[in-house]
């Protein structure tokens, strides 16, 4: 498949500086306001954001089947509702416009100021109403290391996990976009096995390194979407931290699962990475044995070649790198989880977010998560400030980023920042 905007020969007229995220090739979507304006749908490039609602009503965007609603919305969903080939012919015309060798807009300098702001002049806003939020556990790396710590390093997969994308239902409300801080949680929690449980709040809090797409609207309730049909209701990418409580974890999973040991923050970066700017970072995933049942079989190369870091920040210090994974390591990819979430007949719709579950690679400086790195803080980190951390601390701000590179394009995704208050 060829798209337009991802030739990397393309230039902008808008400066991008060296190392960007954002080059032209990406032009992730997001919703963000002004100090003057409401919210709206804005694309970014470089350091700037393009104003798609302006863009939209002096007609620059005539011909494509949106309405200025759309773009005039402090969600994307009712963009996103247009569908696949119409968000892709939105991308493909805005790179047209931002390309260097068309004078359209380039040459409008009233338009570009219109149309035009510095991302120091706004406000991001959370991108898509989400209505239902899934977090998978496809990690095979992450499942093992779990497994190992809290049963059994010979059994440390479960007799499903090589045959099903396990995964839950989590929950949206508490979804929440990079910059926000968070409290720490409080619960129910046993230190003690041989006491009785206490109410706290957590001690063992931890990050846990994801991504998570966004879904277009999928198929009527009792239909499923297929591996060959999956890309086409999946629209993008951005980073996600799912905030979880390991002690109140340990304490109330059984039988059930996660509850409130996950559902009180997730933390989402702001822009929308298509899928179609993400194709040429495609690659082969893991070999998968035993081979998958005939609903999860797919060809082609469904994984993503995205590179994946965590850093930690403690108040007034400088941050370190705690962590470099990257998302090709995932056993079950995109397309296998949104089939096998549909195969009962389960309906997506628009704008729910799937999580990937925690993302660690092979080796020890690439787990995803504090519960790994610090063997479930048996090993403790050290800092450069000098300072250990076996969990995430109050006032520390926990940082991911992540982003694909080949033949001199970045395509990025920018960060998740996420401060860590004390509990109220
Ligand atoms: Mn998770």
């Amino acid at each position: 498949m060829k798209i337009d905007a991802n030739n990397l020969a393309l230039k902008s007229w808008v400066n991008v500086p060296q190392g960007s995220d954002f080059p032209i090739q990406n032009l992730p979507f997001g919703i963000f306001k002004t100090a003057s304006s409401t919210l709206r749908v804005g694309l970014r490039i470089g350091d700037s954001v393009l104003d798609l609602k302006e863009l939209y009503e002096l007609g620059y965007l005539h011909g494509l089947p949106f309405v200025l609603s759309d773009f005039d919305n402090e969600f994307l969903n009712s963009m996103m509702k247009k569908g696949k080939q119409a968000t892709r012919d939105l991308r493909n015309r805005i790179s047209h416009l931002l390309d260097v060798k068309n004078n359209e807009l380039q040459a409008n300098s009233n338009h570009i100021q219109q149309c035009i702001s510095s991302v120091k002049e706004i406000t991001m806003s959370m991108p898509v109403q989400i209505g239902d939020y899934t977090d998978f556990y496809s990690s095979r790396e992450h499942a093992t290391n779990i497994g190992t710590m809290i049963r059994d390093p010979k059994n440390a997969l479960m007799p499903n996990w090589l045959w099903i994308p396990v995964g839950y239902h989590g929950r949206a409300s508490s979804i929440i976009i990079s910059g926000q801080d968070i409290h720490r949680p409080k619960g129910q929690i046993r230190p003690n096995p041989e006491a009785d449980p206490l109410y706290e709040p957590c001690r063992l809090l931890d990050f846990e390194l994801e991504m998570a797409f966004i879904t277009y609207e999928g198929k009527a309730l009792g239909d499923s979407i297929t591996t060959t049909e999956a890309e086409d209701y999946i629209f993008g990418m951005c980073l996600f931290n799912d905030w979880s409580a390991r002690d109140i974890q340990t304490w109330e999973y059984v039988p059930l699962g996660p509850f409130l040991s996950k559902n009180f923050a997730s933390s989402m970066s702001a822009w929308i990475v298509t899928l179609d700017a993400l194709e040429p970072f495609k690659v082969e995933g893991p070999v998968q044995d035993p081979k998958v049942l005939s609903y999860l079989e797919f060809e082609g190369k469904k994984s993503y070649d995205i590179n994946l870091e965590v850093s930690i920040q403690p108040e007034n210090q400088e941050e370190t790198l705690v962590c470099q994974s990257n998302i090709k390591y995932m056993y079950w990819n995109l397309v296998q989880q949104l089939a096998h979430h549909t195969v009962n007949g389960c309906n997506v719709r628009c704008g729910d977010l799937m999580g990937s579950g925690t993302i660690s690679g092979p080796t020890p400086d690439s787990y995803g998560s504090m519960m790994e790195l610090s063997w479930r803080g048996t090993k403790p980190l050290t800092l450069k400030d000098g300072s250990e951390r076996k969990f995430i601390q109050d006032k520390d701000t926990v940082i991911l980023r992540g982003y694909c590179s080949n033949d001199g394009v970045r395509v990025g995704f920018g960060e998740v920042v996420t401060k860590v208050l004390p509990a109220k």
